[in-house]
């Protein structure tokens, strides 16, 4: 059954909409089945993930049976695992209460279909968030490191509370999140100590670094991890999503505390560590495999992995590294560095029935 995470503050340019996009693609690339629901008329999400708002259509929802209408209008975004509820221009199902109630209803008939569900709210507080918080399991609360980082905070929970008492007994806080942490500078790390000293464990240990590929990777409709999974930015998201997983004990049995990390960096970044002369040591080894085999003589990876197609996980793993602690997984990450001959840097491996059923390549030239 999937949890509703709502992500929620008062204040806007906090980092929520940052946070929903690139959460859920680490959570997608931790194997778990996420839906990102965008219900801010900016449609910032939705831009995020390369979806302009002219692509959209708009059903009037109003009149229409929401579950389907819901379900026809999720969209695979290019994040594995990572589908989105993008937000409907001419429609504002949250502000007509008879509404509001199907799509409590709905949600709850489609929570089923994924591991998460993630609510990027509107910033100011609105009727709108009360409804989506009386909807969601849990609230996210990014706090950006600055001098107003408590401002309103104080309001905002005795609304949560309000929601607690009144409206959904079941919500909880998943957490506040230090989002645009700068340890250079004295005022970040006086508002972390502050954060914590004030609600102790229910601040995340992840803390969101201040990072330019974080700003950049939603003009190419990307998440920070698909732009660059070795950023700074993208390691902080991935780190929170195994951090959420643990939290929640959601990890697969091999997949515990101190190993989720161990194992996602693993399977992620291949066999080796992100360090450029290892990284060279896989891709001379990939070659050199395919070299060894007669059938492949001729074969480069320079230009396209087929020769993985119809592999099993076995021998993909032979050939590419070892890549998982289990073989659970379905899409398989290797990121491949350096060289400039070597232009790809990501290559999904998808499976089906144990073979490789296609891949995809993510381009290292921007
Ligand atoms: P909100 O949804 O709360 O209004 P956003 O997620 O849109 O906030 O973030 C506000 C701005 O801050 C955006 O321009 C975003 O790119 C930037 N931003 C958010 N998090 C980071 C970060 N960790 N590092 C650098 N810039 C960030
Ligand atoms: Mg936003």
């Amino acid at each position: 059954m999937g949890k509703i995470i709502s992500i929620c503050n008062q204040k806007g340019g906090v980092g929520k909409t940052t946070t929903c996009v690139n959460l859920s693609a680490a959570l997608g690339v931790l194997e778990k089945k996420v839906l990102v629901i965008d219900t801010d008329p900016q449609a910032n999400a939705s831009v995020s993930f390369g979806f302009g708002a002219d692509q959209l259509n708009n059903p009037a929802l109003e009149y229409m049976d929401f579950t389907s209408v819901i379900k026809n209008n999720i969209i695979k975004t290019n994040a594995p695992n990572v589908c989105l509820f993008p937000f409907f221009e001419d429609l504002n199902f949250f502000e007509k209460s008879s509404v509001v109630s199907k799509f409590q209803k709905a949600l709850q008939k489609i929570k089923h279909s994924y591991d998460y569900i993630l609510i990027d709210c509107v910033p100011f507080f609105k009727a709108k968030n009360l409804e989506i918080l009386a909807t969601s399991d849990a609230v996210l609360i990014p706090v950006q490191c600055d001098y107003y980082a408590l401002e309103g905070l104080h309001k905002f929970l005795k609304t949560v509370r309000f929601v607690q008492k009144k409206m959904n007994e079941k919500l909880h806080i998943e957490g506040f999140l230090l989002t645009m942490y700068d340890k250079r500078l004295n005022l970040s790390n006086k508002v972390v100590d502050y954060v914590r000293s004030y609600f102790k464990d229910l601040v995340f240990n992840t803390l969101i670094e201040r990072n330019s590929k974080i700003t950049q990777a939603p003009s190419f409709g990307q998440s920070v991890i698909e732009f660059d999974a070795t950023c700074v930015g993208a390691q902080c998201y991935l780190q929170l999503a195994s951090e959420i997983l643990v939290r929640n004990k959601d990890v697969k049995e091999v997949m515990l505390n101190n190993e989720v990390e161990t194992t996602f960096n693993s399977r992620t970044f291949s066999s080796v560590s992100s360090e450029e002369t290892k990284s060279d040591v896989l891709y001379g080894k990939i070659l050199d495999s395919f070299k060894n085999s007669s059938e492949h003589q001729s074969f480069s990876f320079l230009n396209n992995f087929d020769e993985l197609l119809s592999l099993k996980k076995k021998t993909v793993e032979k050939i590419m590294g070892s890549c998982y602690k289990n073989h659970f997984g379905n899409t398989w990450v290797y990121k491949i560095n350096s060289s400039n001959l070597f232009k790809k840097k990501y290559l999904h491996i998808h499976f089906d029935n144990g073979t490789v059923s296609h891949y995809t390549t993510k381009w290292f030239s921007r």
